[in-house]
């Protein structure tokens, strides 16, 4: 039987219903619009377009965007002063620095210079800390995403085996602290695993964030499981794939999500409802706790 395919898009619909309502109580409560700040140096045309895209989800959803844009000669202390710009603006709640920089940029340096408490990637190493702590922090959006739709559909976490390929710091670290903190028995692959497939095998939870085309079959599948994939990847006619092989995995799994139309959508609702409370915390009121949103 074919897997139920698990609707990003729908999730994502949902999540900006309800968080403009959210955002619309909260403007008539403190009088103030929560606002992203976006810090981009100027790259590629891809990064452009999401910064775009992303001013249009918070016009959509009632907040404010404000953009900082970088010639790519800045130098790093320019970066780090408009970090510092943002950080101690009033009027600034969340704070994104497009990722990822050019090389000649230390981001871990510059992510620090960020106050952690408008760190809405949830990169910053307090963040971190908490995260791993099992603390409320703002999180790493796409994993958290992740999170929303394994809940969403019900798919039970506690004791099960979960395989995570990639371990970035963005997306597959940080959604293996999440599968394990929910109680998961999380095994973690990377580019050096060997024997990936007879890993993924034993799996009842696979979690794809490799940007590899075909990475995962549907015969290195237990019948059943649940499949999230992270990956996004341009084929070579230009449309857009994960990192499995969607038509062979759809036959044996019991859940999966589709690219595009599963995880990506539900990562931007995810970043905005950070956006929302980190206003909460760094605007409302310093006793207020990340746990209220
Ligand atoms: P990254 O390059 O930082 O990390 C990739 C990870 O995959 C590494 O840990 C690497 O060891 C592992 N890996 C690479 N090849 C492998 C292989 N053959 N076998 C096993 N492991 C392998 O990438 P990232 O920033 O973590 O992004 C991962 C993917 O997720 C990319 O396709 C990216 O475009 C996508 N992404 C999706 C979203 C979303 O919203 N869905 C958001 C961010 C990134």
């Amino acid at each position: 039987m074919a897997a139920t395919v698990l609707n990003g898009r729908a999730l994502a619909r949902e999540m900006r219903e309800d968080l403009s309502l959210r955002v619309a109580a909260y403007v008539a409560q403190h009088h103030h619009t929560p606002t992203l700040g976006v810090i981009h140096v100027y790259g590629d045309r891809s990064a452009e377009r999401y910064v775009r895209n992303l001013q249009v989800s918070c016009n959509r959803v009632g907040m404010n965007f404000k953009y900082y844009l970088l010639h790519h000669t800045a130098t790093q202390r320019e970066l780090e002063n408009a970090i510092h710009t943002f950080s101690s603006d009033i009027n600034v709640d969340g704070v994104l620095i497009q990722m990822p920089l050019p090389a000649k940029y230390d981001s871990a340096a510059a992510v620090f210079q960020l106050d952690h408490r408008k760190d809405i990637d949830g990169l910053h190493p307090i963040n971190v800390g908490l995260l791993n702590q099992n603390k409320p922090s703002l999180v790493p959006n796409t994993p958290a995403g992740g999170m929303l739709i394994l809940d969403r559909y019900g798919i039970e976490l506690a004791g099960r085996d979960a395989v995570v390929i990639g371990r970035s710091a963005v997306v597959g670290g940080p959604m293996s602290t999440m599968l394990l903190n929910a109680e998961a028995t999380v095994e973690i692959c990377h580019r050096a695993t060997r024997n990936l497939a007879d890993k993924v095998r034993r799996a009842d939870i696979v979690v794809t964030a490799a940007g590899k085309i075909g990475l995962v079959t549907g015969d290195m599948l237990k019948p059943g499981a649940t499949v999230i994939d992270f990956g996004i990847n341009v084929r070579p006619d230009n449309t857009m794939c994960g990192d499995v092989d969607y038509a062979s995995a759809v036959e044996v799994a019991g859940a999966i999500t589709p690219v595009p139309g599963g995880t990506g959508p539900v990562t931007t609702m995810v970043l905005l409802n950070n956006v929302l409370k980190a206003a909460m915390v760094t605007h409302v009121d310093s006793d207020n706790d990340m746990d209220q949103c």
